[in-house]
């Protein structure tokens, strides 16, 4: 589905990175493989939040720098395919997002989704597999980098940031509190969005599924939108990380539970 000229379904950064956290960003990318040209939207449809998470890529990039943290990137839009839905979810290759429909992914073959599910969704999450592994001797915290959209569905949402957890709160309590101190309003308590098995993948099968203890961090993205906003985030994760960082590798790991 790529030609040779394309970029690759993901990007590991600093892969020897010796710190303790493990960066993932899932919706780094509104590119749309050549093939598939728009999938019929519009250049502003598809730079908006249902194509990519606008601002993410670059704060994991330099929360990467700050906490000397490998970082896997997600090459292609969520569009093509969700690297964090599970492929039964129906929004695995969604029909419509946010009210827009994706016209190129109506009434598509299986032939045509297993590619996209072979070309973009399993290397990405096999990087991320590899990467975990190569670091099994050493303790490993799953940070999932979002950004989420200030209103949807005509609701605002009043968090800068979110902390979302699956089944144990533990590490995401702690990341919440220290990141409570550093910024102007509520910190999201598994908001704007929860973790469930049936709609998110990464921090069940990265995380928890592999015993590992996880987050996914969501940065409401109006607070993204300058160089200096970016690097203002990353210095807030990257300082709260380190305040709770000594505990949090006290929590040690659970055996895998999926
Ligand atoms: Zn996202």
């Amino acid at each position: 589905m790529l030609d040779p000229d394309e970029p690759p379904a993901f990007e590991v950064v600093n892969a020897q990175g010796a710190g303790s956290a493990v960066l993932v960003c899932d919706h780094a990318s509104n590119r749309i493989p050549r093939r598939l040209g728009t999938l019929g939207l519009a250049p502003e449809q598809l730079a908006d939040h249902i194509g990519w998470d606008p601002g993410a890529a670059e704060v994991a990039h330099r929360l990467s720098a700050h906490l000397d943290a490998p970082l896997v990137l997600s090459g292609y839009s969520r569009l093509v395919i969700d690297c964090n839905r599970p492929l039964a979810n129906t929004a695995s290759i969604a029909e419509q997002s946010a009210g827009v429909p994706v016209p190129g992914n109506l009434g598509l073959t299986a032939d045509a989704r297993a590619a996209r599910v072979e070309t973009l969704f399993r290397p990405y999450h096999d990087a991320i597999d590899r990467l975990l592994d190569a670091r099994s001797h050493r303790p490993s915290l799953l940070l999932s980098i979002h950004s989420f959209t200030p209103a949807l569905d005509g609701e605002q949402r009043p968090w800068p940031v979110g902390v979302s957890h699956w089944r144990d709160r533990r590490f995401a309590a702690l990341m919440s509190t220290a990141l409570g101190h550093r910024v102007d309003g509520v910190v999201g308590d598994n908001q704007p969005y929860p973790i469930e098995e049936a709609i998110d993948y990464t921090v069940p099968v990265h995380g928890e599924g592999r015993g590992l203890h996880a987050v996914m961090i969501e940065i409401r993205n109006d607070g993204l939108r300058t160089r200096a906003q970016i690097d203002a985030w990353a210095e807030r994760l990257a300082t709260a990380y380190r305040e709770i960082e000594a505990e949090a590798i006290k929590l040690g790991s659970f055996p895998a539970n999926i």
